[in-house]
């Protein structure tokens, strides 16, 4: 052997031992360490293309982890200009998708798109699968941080089929939890959408969950348990399984070990939610109180549309509809915004290759997620005013509708059930909430369409009677009253007995809806006094007690 070629094979060894080096401290997190070495190695390797690119390319995926976005974009066109030197493919792809990758974590739509387009473009079946898989990863979880999520879809899917396929160990695990994600945000917002497609999400859904549980090592590390079971259960939800998604939330709460505050935060509004869906308003409002107390001790700003989501379901339970509508105004903002830095990029791109055909099929798939959006925004506004045990409006529903009705003269009625507390002992909580439901519904039933009834909280209930007199108002309330009285509970129980107790007052001009309520208060008191199943009627000029 001849001294050039020592001399080769020694640099070459030297080379690949200090980029591995680098990558070793990238893999452990010490990103400025990485950065570091990189820039060092960077200059040593001046004029050698294939390893300026290779040493490029690691410092940009250093920076996307470290949420260094602008140096990454100028670490990937270095790695993008050496690649194209060495006329290396593979590297370029890989750049290229990196680079739209810090375009995205800077919320650089436009460009984020081109450069993620590209890379897709680029990338090749010959390629080695471990490069495909990582530039397909940063792909997909580009275009979902982007909230373009029919897009973000097929790049997850197809690295989740490489590491289930090719790789070994936890690699897998970890690129079915980017793609549950993924199917999470497809699920939620395409809500509406055409029930097939649906219905193959959900089934694809159940079949990675399955395919997860079975790769799940027996004693996992931490951090692949909360990675894993979070996901999954997220996944369990949007695919109307809320049992089983609760089970696995409560298994990341009851896992012993340090958790992170964002965790907790999202599992307890996750958990909160699917308590207030079922109507486990207890339960639903400690995790609520938890999930707030938590929100202010760290910097809980929402960004992806999960987060928003999040935080709309949050003011759901609560049952506020004007904190859920902004969040979810939000919400559709941040798509509609990058729906058209994704368009515009790419208008660009098909005026070139004439694919007028797939410009069509991108706009249809934007258009369905933006109805998808529409429904979803109109479904959590509903609910965010409704009452989760008996459907009917909330408290503070009832107090804007309070307020937006008061110029049409109001009568406020406070409704308490009667001994309600012994229905609850003799017949058990199940039956009084049956009792409560079916009063709700009476209650409906009677009224105009005009009036409103609401659950004010507890055995509490409370009508609105709008534009009538003290006389019509009385008999009306008076009406639901004997309707109750009268009711056949035979269905429930034929041992059960209810009657209500009603105090009605009239709203005068402007006053506060917090006035209204106290003195239609003070008259039921005294209606519970007077011997109950009655209804006392108490207006501003009336002495009270
Ligand atoms: P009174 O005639 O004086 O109103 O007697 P009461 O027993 O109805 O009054 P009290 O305030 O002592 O009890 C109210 C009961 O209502 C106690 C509480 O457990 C029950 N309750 C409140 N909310 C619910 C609910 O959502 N479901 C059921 N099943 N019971 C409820
Ligand atoms: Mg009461
Ligand atoms: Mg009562």
């Amino acid at each position: 052997m001849n001294d050039t070629a020592q001399i080769s094979r020694d640099a070459a060894q030297e080379f690949t031992a200090a980029l591995r080096a680098a990558g070793a401290q990238f893999m452990a997190g010490r990103y400025d360490d990485a950065l570091s070495e990189a820039r060092i190695l960077y200059a040593a390797v001046h004029g050698q293309p294939a390893r300026l690119a290779q040493v490029s390319l690691l410092a940009t995926k250093t920076c996307w982890n470290a949420k260094r976005a602008a140096e990454g974009v100028e670490w990937a066109d270095r790695a993008i200009d050496a690649a194209n030197l060495a006329g290396d493919e593979t590297l370029e792809a890989e750049a290229w998708a990196l680079k739209g990758a810090c375009h995205a974590l800077a919320e650089e739509a436009a460009l984020a798109v081109q450069c993620l387009d590209r890379a897709v473009r680029k990338l090749a079946p010959s390629m080695p699968l471990e490069i495909q898989r990582t530039a397909l990863t940063a792909v997909g979880l580009s275009y979902q941080y982007l909230s373009l999520f029919a897009t973000a879809l097929p790049p997850l899917r197809r690295s989740y089929e490489i590491d289930r396929e090719k790789m070994s160990g936890e690699g897998m695990l970890r690129a079915g939890v980017n793609l549950a994600f993924a199917l999470v945000e497809a699920l939620e917002i395409e809500i509406d959408a055409a029930a097939e497609d649906h219905a193959a999400l959900t089934e694809e859904s159940l079949q990675l969950i399955e395919a997860m549980d079975r790769r799940m090592p027996p004693s996992p590390s931490d951090q692949l348990f909360y990675a894993t079971h979070d996901a999954t259960a997220r996944l369990l939800l949007s695919c109307g399984q809320p049992v089983k998604a609760r089970q696995r939330l409560q298994a990341c709460m009851d896992r012993g070990t340090e958790k992170r505050p964002v965790n907790l935060v999202s599992w307890h509004i996750d958990l909160a939610y699917i308590d207030w869906l079922q109507a486990n308003t207890s339960s639903a409002a400690m995790h609520a109180t938890a999930a707030r107390s938590l929100l202010s001790t760290f910097d809980a700003t929402p960004r992806t549309t999960a987060e928003l989501r999040r935080r709309a379901r949050l003011a759901v339970v609560e049952g506020n509809a004007a904190e859920t509508l902004d969040w979810m105004r939000r919400l559709h903002a941040r798509v509609v915004k990058h729906e058209h830095a994704m368009l515009e990029a790419r208008a660009a791109e098909f005026n070139v290759l004439e694919s007028a055909q797939a410009m069509r099929l991108e706009l249809a798939d934007l258009r369905r997620q933006r109805e998808g959006l529409h429904a979803q925004f109109r479904a959590l506004e509903q609910m965010s005013r409704t009452d989760a045990l008996t459907g009917m409006l909330n408290r503070r529903a009832l107090e804007s509708e309070f307020l937006f009705l008061r110029e049409r003269g109001l009568h406020l009625v406070l409704f308490d059930l009667d001994h309600f507390k012994q229905i609850n002992d003799r017949f058990g909580h199940a039956v009084g909430d049956v009792v409560l439901r079916e009063v709700g519904r009476l209650m409906a039933e009677a009224l105009r369409g005009i009036d409103r009834a609401a659950r004010y909280g507890g055995e509490e209930l409370s009508v609105l009677i709008v534009g009538a007199n003290d006389a019509g108002a009385l008999e009306a309330v008076e009406r639901l009253r004997q309707r109750i009285e009268n009711h056949n509970w035979n269905d429930v129980d034929p041992e059960l007995r209810l009657t209500v107790s009603g105090g009605v007052t009239l709203v005068s001009k402007g006053e506060s809806f917090e006035s209204a309520v106290a003195r239609a208060d003070a008259a039921l008191y005294r209606a519970k006094n007077e011997g109950r199943n009655r209804i006392v009627q108490m207006n501003l000029a009336d002495p009270q007690e």
